[in-house]
């Protein structure tokens, strides 16, 4: 089946009570039962909820996997995939990736005796002296946030499955729309679908999909007992983003094309990260693993100050200044400050996010608006 027909469709079966033709918001803490343990398959609803059930047919479908599982938040998801491990196990993850991952690998779980290693991964061979026989799970992301770093997800799941280590994507950034990591050898994509799947900037929630059953079990045994799951209204919302995701994806692409250029033309502009740069260090990757580009961008000012940037920051007005990003609407956002704030300064600048990065979360709004938007801003 082809994308767009897969998007529309998937986990969606008309209600079996009434043939709605959209899955009913079952919006319900517990199910009646004939006899005890006699039911239809549903118990309690931190275990199983008929909403939850048919996102999550649907976040295995879009990403070609077998199995798919919702969560309260993308961190949620995050964590629940950390929590496979146990004291002593090490993970290798990348250097430049999303800042409250950072937060939670180093915050939370190295008290409980996991190590990180954060290693750039443009180059998959930097993994390999990270490697040891403690190594059990290689986290990445591709494109990078906010510097739009590419790394070769095969060529990295290909170094994991020759030391036994599990491979997680979060593939927030790219979509399913444009890049499938199963595919690719990765065991476990993670998505913040707060961000693309979602689509309208009203929910948090987040996913895992996967093709390993006993990955499955294991994931599905803490996402129960640890209970970060998703409510059925929240569910709905996802799922309904979902239906429109190729559609919105496209215009996300077209009109982060057009910005990227137009930026890298402006004579007040400096550099400008986008993937679909022929010149960008991770095209060639890019090009073979992603299907587009993508509508998110960072850039910095040929007059490379602070205050300058925060000016640009404070004044367009299409381009709401926010965090997050992936939804319909155009955000800009200062990382060093906002969604980076959280990595220290030192971490931050030594990878190469300096103080007056602008990143964008290009919407789906006419691209002549857009434009004539920044061009106020940056003067
Ligand atoms: C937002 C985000 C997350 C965290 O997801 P939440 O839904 O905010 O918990 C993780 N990774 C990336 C790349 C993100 O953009």
């Amino acid at each position: 089946m082809k994308q767009a027909t897969k998007f529309i469709h998937a986990g969606s079966e008309p209600d079996p009570s009434t043939g709605a033709i959209m899955t009913p918001i079952y919006q319900t803490s517990t199910y009646v039962q004939e006899a005890p343990g006699k039911n239809k398959g549903y118990e309690y609803a931190r275990s199983q909820n008929p909403t939850r059930k048919a996102l999550e047919d649907a976040l295995a479908i879009i990403e070609n996997g077998k199995f798919g599982l919702a969560f309260s938040s993308g961190v949620a998801a995050t964590d629940a995939v950390i929590k496979l491990l146990k004291p002593g196990d090490e993970v290798i993850a990348a250097n430049d990736m999303y800042g409250g991952t950072y937060r939670l690998f180093t915050k939370i779980f190295e008290k409980f005796g996991l190590k990180f290693h954060y290693v750039d991964m443009h180059d998959a061979n930097n993994i390999k002296k990270y490697i040891n026989r403690n190594t059990r799970l290689i986290w990445t992301e591709s494109p990078t946030n906010p510097l739009m770093n590419i790394c070769d997800i095969k060529a990295i799941s290909d170094i994991a499955k020759e030391n036994k280590a599990w491979v997680c994507v979060d593939n927030t950034f790219a979509s399913p729309y444009l890049q499938n990591p199963l595919d690719l050898g990765a065991d476990i994509v993670m998505h913040s679908s707060t961000k693309y799947l979602g689509g309208h900037s009203d929910v948090i929630q987040g996913s895992l999909s996967m093709n390993e059953a006993s990955l499955r079990e294991q994931l599905y045994f803490i996402q129960k007992s640890c209970g970060a799951v998703p409510g059925p209204m929240d569910c709905f919302l996802v799922l309904r983003g979902i239906k429109t995701l190729h559609i919105r994806m496209q215009r996300h692409c077209e009109n982060g094309k057009i910005i990227a250029h137009w930026l890298r033309n402006n004579s007040k502009v400096g550099k400008v990260y986008w993937p679909g740069f022929e010149d960008h260090p991770g095209y060639a990757v890019a090009k073979k693993q992603m299907r587009d580009f993508g509508g998110m961008l960072s850039f910095t000012l040929k007059d490379d100050s602070v205050e300058k940037a925060m000016k640009v920051l404070s004044s367009t007005k299409l381009f709401s200044l926010a965090e997050s990003l992936g939804g319909v609407e155009s955000l800009i956002n200062h990382p060093a400050s906002m969604t980076h704030a959280s990595i220290p300064k030192e971490e931050r600048i030594k990878n190469g996010l300096t103080e007056s990065l602008i990143r964008l979360s290009v919407g789906i709004e006419d691209a002549n608006d857009l434009i004539e938007d920044l061009a106020r801003a940056i003067g």
